[in-house]
């Protein structure tokens, strides 16, 4: 008997008791290699020690303290970290406890910026299908995933959505991938003209889609032609780097990777692996200085930010990652990945597309690969998946997406920063016995 409200209200749960560097054990003593660090969260794994005695030290300073009296230094040294390695002219930070709450956080400030520079008729957002930006009503709405909207869609505010940067699906077959990032990127401007581009606010993406596509990176170009368009509209570009950032592609913002700085991103789950709930909000200085220069007030404000613990969590996440060269690790090993993955599904008949970077993988599966047709949605394959590879001792994240408006299934993939061949071994083995053993029977 639980009293507790699980998302599968009939699932039943092993219970987790320990962990382990990259495993979780439950209360059977069975060991659970975690290949997805959850949801793209445990960056560190379960049981670091640096991490777990900074929380320590802190609670025994002070564990909170409202920052409507007070900051904390935790939060103004996490905040100094950020902003010294962030993308230009991000230049300040807001602390939340999550991704959907700095996500709703991005749209606020973003309005409230344009209201204090004179632009109070901009009120429009402009995102992607097959995206996911958070549960909360304002992150739903942006959001593209028509899953997890549907129920809800009678509350959400009205928002355009264009396709998203996604080559396996969208390029043509006489097109160069230039040219495909190129045209990709042009559906924002159409969709800004049709909107009126004194209308609109800013435009939402996840700079390397994670859940609901399965880590789709952008194409080359292509976001330095929407921050082109952006400019010459005067739209905020805003990255959702909830996913992907804090390191997860082997840089510690995946924008870098792109060659661009986005005027909002937001960040949450590597910033604090899980060790504590925080998630994270950057903003321009030309955001902030129209802000300060004007009402000097942020509407907006939740009971934990900045809270002290989850900030000195996070700051010790990022030690480490830094005093440990886990970048390069990912970087590295994360080709290493690729080359496993390749090496192992690459023939699959059921296996489309293998694609990422660094430690944020996906496989994307079809019923046939010639045609790219997804598997019959009923089927549940991606569901299957994660249960065999439970059943193994392997955690990963399948997701059932949406494939130009058809269900697709895919597997995520991102393992902790600490990762060694070995675990990438047991991954690998897992996952294939798993794959097959499901598709055997479902193909
Ligand atoms: N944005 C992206 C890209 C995400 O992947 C997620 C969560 O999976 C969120 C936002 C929402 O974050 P949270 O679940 O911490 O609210």
């Amino acid at each position: 008997m639980t009293y507790v409200f699980h998302r599968h209200t009939k699932a039943n749960y092993p219970v987790a008791v320990a962990g382990d560097g990259p495993y979780v054990i439950d209360s059977t003593g069975k060991r659970y290699l975690d290949a997805s660090g959850g949801a793209a969260v445990s960056c560190l794994g379960h049981s670091n020690r640096h991490v777990i005695e900074a929380i320590k030290a802190q609670l025994d300073k002070i564990p909170y303290a409202h920052t409507s009296f007070f900051t904390n230094e935790p939060t103004e040294q996490l905040a100094r970290h950020l902003i010294e390695r962030a993308p230009a002219g991000l230049n300040k930070v807001y602390f939340l406890s999550g991704g959907s709450e700095a996500n709703e956080t991005a749209m606020k400030v973003a309005r409230q910026y344009f209201v204090e520079k004179g632009e109070p008729q901009r009120r429009h957002f402009i995102a992607r299908n097959q995206s996911y930006h958070g549960n909360t009503l304002g992150a739903l709405a942006v959001g593209g995933n028509p899953g997890r909207r549907e129920l809800f869609q009678p509350l959400l505010i009205n928002t355009t959505h264009i396709d998203p940067c996604y080559a396996y699906r969208h390029q043509r077959q006489d097109e160069s991938i230039e040219a495909y990032s190129l045209r990709a990127a042009d559906t924002l401007e159409t969709a800004i003209l049709e909107l009126g581009p004194d209308s609109v606010i800013g435009f939402l993406a996840e700079t390397v889609v994670g859940a609901t596509l399965g880590a789709v990176p952008p194409t080359p170009g292509y976001f330095k032609r929407i921050r082109e368009i952006c400019d010459k509209y005067g739209v905020l570009l805003i990255l959702d780097e909830v996913m992907s950032g804090m390191g997860r592609t082997g840089t510690l913002y995946a924008c870098k990777q792109d060659g661009i700085a986005p005027d909002i991103l937001t960040c949450a789950k590597g910033l604090g692996a899980g060790y504590q709930p925080i998630g994270a909000c950057l903003v321009s200085g030309a955001i902030f200085d129209t802000i300060e220069q004007g009402s000097g007030f942020f509407h907006h404000g939740f009971t934990y930010i900045g809270h002290p613990t989850a900030c000195a969590g996070a700051l010790a996440v990022q030690q480490v990652i830094e005093q440990e060269g886990l970048l390069a690790k990912v970087r590295d090993k994360g080709s290493a990945l690729t080359e496993r993955l390749t090496h192992a599904f690459g023939q699959n008949p059921y296996v489309g597309d293998i694609r990422g970077r660094g430690y944020f993988q996906g496989i994307e599966l079809v019923s046939d690969r010639d045609s790219k047709e997804p598997f019959d949605p009923a089927l549940k394959i991606f569901a299957k998946i994660k249960a065999k590879a439970m059943e193994k001792g392997l955690m990963c994240y399948p997701g059932g997406g949406t494939v130009d408006g058809k269900k697709g299934d895919h597997v995520l993939l991102a393992p902790p920063f600490i990762l060694e061949d070995s675990h990438l071994d047991e991954l690998i083995e897992k996952l294939s016995a798993s794959l097959s053993e499901v598709l055997r029977s479902e193909g």
